[in-house]
């Protein structure tokens, strides 16, 4: 494992080196699935942030990436891609146990990292300017330059390939690059710079760092050092992060959080429809930024869609993430008992518990995979995200109204249709605000698709051709011929 790991402590990859950090600060890193200390992990603190952005900057102003013909960056980073699929296996097994998810899950994380990197590897030799027309008297182009040091904070439910997600198109770009890895899981994570170190990106291009987001991260995001800001994470956080921003008027991309609804219409295929919950909500026990939070069923077929999915999730497997059961724990005691706060205050609003409910009683933080029925959607629980195993039922009349409520929280990631007539799934993917829509498959799309959100649920967009232009700015060259 080179310097990655050392007498059990995971460490900081620096610019290429393996450093511990600051003053022998260590995180300890738990398993949600056994609640037993996993490993720890050694803390970056300014110092070593200051020399992650030295570093960064020389390499960007040497043109280490940036200069490189953009063919040869795009075989580097198929390169990488080779070496994330050789550290799979292993990091898997790490990712697995410190982020309570399915090893299966784990896997697929390194896979999509791979795969994100051979995507953007592939497009590093096309990113083209215009040419403008401006008459014989002059000649005018466009040419896309990166931003410089692009700075990258990663949340912890997906640390693997979220931060392939973002850090491929960047250094596609030939922007240098530093990442903030989340708290409670930054183990696979670092493993990412394992497999640039033995791909032999150079040296200070790319930086790992690990510490916690109130500190290293708002050092990070409040550096005048850095360029861009790429962050993914809860809308709080991200609201802390542009503010940041403000005072140094730094370009950035937000991908925050979600509340995205299915509609469910009474003609329906409802064994497509159920497979579609079952990962819409309880993969990586719901933690994801756009799980099928609510579904709204037309009051035709509300009773036989309520106690079908009730029938799901009290069928699901439940078990560590280890042994590739359907259900796995939450990240952490604290997001368990928020999400058993919310779920049992959703009841005094009248909604009804037809699964699950309540935590489970076995070793690890397992919520039961909860279904609530008769939801108001004006209620707390369809309204804030609760980022666990819990979906909100709630039924609807019309096309019209099945609309509104989907567009009624303020936030607009992602949303769904289910239905046979496919003059009403087009009809209702126009009108549904949310950056991304599902016909007929819940998570239907892949790397290439682009993904980001509306409202609260951020802005710019990841993944696909579009995300690259989020790591580049234009500049045009205006030149006369006049003589
Ligand atoms: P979070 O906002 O608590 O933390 C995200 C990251 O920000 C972590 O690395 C954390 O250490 C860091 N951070 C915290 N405070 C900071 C600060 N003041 N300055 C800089 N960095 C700081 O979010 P989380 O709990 O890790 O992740 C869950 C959230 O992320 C959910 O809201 C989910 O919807 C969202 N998410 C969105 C997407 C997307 O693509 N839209 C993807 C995954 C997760």
């Amino acid at each position: 494992m080179n310097g990655f790991l050392k007498d059990g402590l995971a460490r900081n990859f620096l610019a290429g080196t393996w450093v511990e950090g600051d003053g022998g600060a260590t995180i300890a890193v738990e398993d949600p699935g056994s609640e037993e200390h996993l490993a720890d992990c050694a803390q970056a603190g300014e110092e070593t942030l200051n020399k992650a952005l030295s570093a960064a900057r020389a390499s960007f102003d040497r043109g280490d990436l940036a200069d490189m013909q953009p063919s040869a960056r795009g075989r580097l980073m198929a390169r990488v891609a080779v070496e994330i699929r050789d550290l799979a296996a292993e990091g898997a097994e790490l990712l697995c146990r410190e982020s309570g998810k399915t090893l299966e899950a784990a896997q697929d994380e390194f896979e999509e990292a791979a795969q994100y990197f051979e995507y953007y590897g592939g497009v590093a030799d096309k990113i083209e300017g215009k040419s403008i027309p401006l008459g014989p008297d002059y000649a005018d182009y466009t040419v896309y330059e990166p931003f410089g040091v692009s700075a990258q904070i990663v949340p912890w439910n997906f640390p693997v390939s979220i931060a392939a997600r973002s850090l491929a198109p960047s250094i596609a770009a030939g922007n240098s690059t530093i990442i903030k890895s989340p708290e409670l899981d930054p183990i696979g994570l670092a493993m990412l710079g394992l497999a640039l170190e033995r791909a032999e990106v150079p040296n200070g291009a790319v930086s790992i760092l690990n510490g916690i987001g109130s500190d290293l991260g708002a050092r990070l995001v409040a550096s005048s050092e850095i360029d861009q800001i790429v962050f993914t994470g809860s809308v709080p956080t991200g609201q802390a992060i542009l503010h940041a921003a403000a005072e140094t008027v730094t370009p950035s991309l937000m991908e925050l959080g979600g509340k995205s609804a299915a509609i469910v219409f009474e003609d329906a295929n409802l064994d497509g429809f159920i497979a579609s919950l079952q990962s819409g909500i309880f993969y990586n026990a719901g933690q994801v930024c756009s799980a099928m939070a609510r579904v709204l069923v037309h009051r035709s077929i509300y009773d036989q869609v309520v106690e079908r999915a009730a029938e799901l999730s009290n069928g699901l497997s439940i078990d560590h993430g280890l042994k590739n059961p359907d259900h796995t724990p939450v990240i952490s005691e604290q997001q368990l008992s928020r999400i058993e706060e919310i779920t049992s205050m959703a009841r005094q609003t009248g909604a009804r518990v037809a699964a699950g409910g309540t935590r489970l009683d076995r070793r690890g933080y397992f919520m039961a995979p909860t279904i609530l029925a008769d939801v108001d959607p004006a209620s707390r629980v369809a309204q804030e995200e609760i980022f666990g195993p819990v979906t909100c039922i709630t039924p609807f009349d019309t096309e019209a109204e099945a609309i509104a409520i989907a567009n009624g929280t303020e936030f607009g990631l992602v949303a769904g249709v289910f239905t046979r007539d496919l003059a009403r799934a087009h009809r209702s993917a126009r009108k549904l605000r949310a950056g991304q829509v599902f016909v007929n498959e819940w998570f239907a799309g892949g790397i290439s698709t682009p993904f980001g959100g509306v409202g609260k649920s951020g802005f710019g967009r990841e993944k696909g051709l579009e995300a690259l232009y989020n790591y580049v700015r234009t500049k045009n060259i205006a030149i006369s011929l006049k003589g």
